[in-house]
């Protein structure tokens, strides 16, 4: 009841009340009856009014469901309205539908299913009413599993215990579908990533990345979301900038697809692994947030083949540092960069001197020993942009970066000159080791990297042949280098052309006057007549395959041509020949000597070898070694050039030698010069208690011939005598002399 009514019947009672008082006063004998009607009034009143306000109120209320229920009807939720007493239960249509409900159908029971509930009571219907949400789940008729989340609240309290509720109902059916799906979808990226090793990340912000659970396997990561300072830290620390200018630069401008090769280390372990990273930036779009991310795969084993097979293509396999190959394009890498950057080079490169012999003496694993320490040497001395190679055989080099200093080329050579010869330890001990080595600058040069090589070349072959030299690159050498390159060329024809011929220039006994053998000198004799002397081209020859050619052409011509003088009736002489260390040092020496004398039928004592000092001591437990073997034959062996170079009679003492022959420049003044005199003197007396033989170069008057011969010396040779001269006039004057 309102409160407007209340008021009403409580003034209507309490004017009738003051009526029956008034009334009562002035008629007292009727007061009892009057007292009596008015309650009877007042009861009926109220009875009456209990009645109007129950059909009031009854069909006010109707009126209030029936507009829900007309509205609710068509609406395209679920939708109820019912009573707590339940004696009032509507769906609308769509409800009844997704129920399948007949038109005898039991409300309360509809009711219990759609609220998945067991029975109706002020217990049950308590987490339908209280919360905002209720889900529940049932099946309808046709067996399919329906969801609907029921949001309840109260329309109005109708009375003292029942009230009016209306619950509408969201179909979560679909959605349930759909995550199901979704999940599965996901379960199935997931197995397919994990099955193809694929590791993917995904982010909004570039900062928070989501990790499929491969990626989580693969890193080791604690939950499926990591941070990209947490992941920064697991990738190598050389890599980190790469990684952070691809997530810089992806602003999602481009839709291109972008790869990054890291080095990232697992959680889990102590070692990285190469993983590459193919990513993408997609950018916002009105309904999408932006996008980084990709996928990841390890890449570790590929990376691992691809390492060896540059390996294979471009290390030196003695040595294990870089060949040639690489040592090339890092180098012209390195001449690109040098304008740009403004910055220079020097290329050194080195040889190892006399390293045949070494192969020949000590065994091929012993030379290559000797190349790996050498290496291992130069090694040392790489700067980061830089490189050390072996070009080939015992040629290296190596790029070091130019700061200014223009002593840095011939201080590095030096100390790894210094270092090598400290390797002649142990079994190395009676070698020498030595290396040249020639340089040249980056950028200024050359035209181009191979120039820059090829002119740090120049600059060591223009140190012909000499040991332990450091020669950088002159502009000017280029000519005299490119003379020799062609010399050699025309050299090599001159050969197979047979353009080179022995001239023989005597020796004489200084007591009999008589000649007693000749000295075997090359001469190249071009086709116009012109004669070249040994000194322009033996060096050349020796620097090169050459020179092998050309001894074996001596030691087959010097045999045949005494032979042939001895067939021809003359006396015998001894037929000397010089040899170079390269010919000296062949392992095979003793062979080749032996065939020549063999071929030509030549009495080995017949034959003698000459051999220079300096030749001699640079490796002196081998020289005396191979000196040995020809002495076995039975060939004589002379000492050329006496005095000339590191002259310690002491060596005497060791080398198998039979004759000295002591140099021209004692001789040119000895008739002045009273310390060559001494000299001369002194060493004759030694070589004749050792029982060597002497003789004198040079002699070219007979003041000369006359000191030598009271000094005591045993032979003379010299333009005294006769200039060396081809085989017909060596016979004239053996003639001449006979
Ligand atoms: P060598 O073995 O010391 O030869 C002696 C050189 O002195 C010869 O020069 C000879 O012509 C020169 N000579 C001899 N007597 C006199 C003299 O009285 N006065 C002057 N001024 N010179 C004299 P050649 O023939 O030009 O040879 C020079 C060098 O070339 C030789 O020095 C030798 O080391 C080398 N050589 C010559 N022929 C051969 C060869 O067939 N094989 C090798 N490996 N080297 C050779
Ligand atoms: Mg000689
Ligand atoms: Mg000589």
């Amino acid at each position: 009841m309102k409160y407007g009514n209340v008021l009403l019947t409580a003034l209507v009672i309490c004017l009738c009340t003051a009526l029956i008082v008034v009334f009562a006063f002035f008629r007292p004998e009727q007061a009892l009856m009057i007292v009596i009607v008015y309650l009877s009034t007042i009861i009926v009143m109220s009875i009456l009014m209990y009645i109007i306000e129950r059909i009031y109120t009854k069909h006010k209320t109707s009126v209030d469901t029936e507009d829900f229920v007309k509205v609710a009807e068509n609406l395209g939720i679920e939708f109820i309205l019912w009573t707590d007493d339940y004696t009032f239960i509507s769906f609308n249509k769509r409800l009844r539908e997704e129920l399948g409900l007949k038109d005898n159908f039991d409300p309360k029971e509809a009711l219990k299913t759609v609220f998945g509930i067991d029975s109706l009571n002020a217990e049950s219907i308590k987490p339908i009413t209280s919360n905002f949400a209720h889900e529940a789940t049932f099946k309808n008729p046709s067996g399919k599993t329906v969801s609907i989340a029921w949001s309840t609240s109260v329309v109005k309290k109708i009375q003292k215990k029942k009230t009016l509720y209306v619950s509408t109902g969201f179909n979560l059916t679909e959605i349930k579908k759909m995550k199901t799906n979704l999940a599965s979808a996901n379960d199935f990226f997931n197995a397919s990533m994990e099955l193809a090793e694929i590791g993917v990340v995904m982010s909004t912000d570039r900062k928070k990345y989501a990790a499929s659970s491969e990626t989580v396997r693969m890193f080791g990561l604690k939950s499926n979301s990591i941070d990209l300072a947490s992941f920064r830290n697991l990738v190598h620390p050389n890599d980190r900038m790469q990684l952070d200018s691809a997530i810089k630069s992806a602003n999602g401008e481009t839709n291109e697809v972008k790869n990054l090769e890291l080095r990232i280390r697992p959680v889990d372990k102590t070692t990285y692994r190469w993983y590459s990273f193919r990513y993408k930036s997609i950018g916002a779009t009105d309904n999408t947030l932006p996008l980084f991310g990709g996928a990841i795969i390890d890449i570790t084993e590929e990376r691992e083949k691809d390492i060896l097979i540059e390996r294979l293509a471009y290390t030196d396999e003695v040595t294990e540092i870089a060949n040639r190959n690489k040592f090339m394009e890092i180098g012209r890498e390195t001449y690109e960069c040098c304008r740009p950057l403004d910055c220079s080079y020097w290329v050194l490169v080195f040889d190892i001197d006399r390293f045949h012999i070494i192969n020949d003496t000590c065994g091929y694993s012993n030379g290559n020993y000797i190349l790996k320490n050498f290496a291992h040497i130069l090694y040392k001395y790489v700067t980061p942009s830089g490189i050390a190679a072996r070009l080939s055989g015992d040629n290296f080099a190596l790029i070091l970066r130019n700061y200014g200093d223009d002593e840095l080329p011939v201080r590095t050579a030096k100390s790894i000159q210094e270092e090598f010869a400290k390797l002649a330890v142990g079994e190395f001990n009676s070698i020498s080791l030595s290396c040249s080595a020639g340089f040249s600058k980056m950028p200024d040069d050359g035209n181009s990297f191979l120039d820059i090589l090829e002119h740090a070349e120049f600059a060591l072959k223009s140190v012909n042949g000499q040991n332990g030299t450091i020669c950088g690159y002159e502009p000017s050498m280029h000519d005299s280098i490119i003379g020799n390159t062609e010399l050699e060329k025309a050299l090599a024809l001159a050969i197979d052309n047979n353009e080179l011929h022995l001239f023989y220039q005597p020796k004489i006994d200084l007591k009999t006057n008589k000649i007693m053998g000749v000295e075997a000198l090359i001469r190249w004799i071009k086709p116009d007549g012109t004669i070249i002397s040994p000194a322009a081209f033996v060096p050349i020859a020796e620097s090169s395959h050459l020179i092998g050619k050309i001894s074996e052409f001596v030691l087959n011509e010097g045999c045949r041509q005494n032979i042939l003088w001895q067939k021809m009736g003359y006396p015998n002489i001894v037929m000397s020949i010089n040899f170079t260390s390269t010919d000296f040092y062949q392992a095979d020496l003793k062979e080749k000597v032996f065939e020549a004398l063999a071929k030509s039928g030549l009495d080995p004592k017949w034959l003698e070898v000459e051999l220079t000092e300096s030749l001699a001591l640079s490796d002196i437990d081998y020289a005396v070694s191979q000196m040995n073997k020809l002495r076995e034959l039975g060939v004589k062996l002379a000492m050329d050039d006496f005095g000339t170079g590191y002259s310690s009679l002491s060596y005497l003492q060791i080398l198998p030698i039979t004759l000295l022959k002591l140099d021209r420049s004692f001789i040119t003044d000895i008739q002045h010069d009273n310390i060559a005199f001494e000299i001369v003197s002194a060493v004759i007396s030694i070589a004749k208690s050792k029982k060597i033989k002497t003789i004198a170069e040079g002699i070219e008057n007979k003041e000369q011939e006359d000191i030598l011969r009271k000094a005591g010396c045993d032979y003379g040779q010299g333009y005294l005598y006769g200039k060396p001269m081809p085989a017909e006039q060596l016979e004239e004057l053996m003639e001449s002399l006979s």
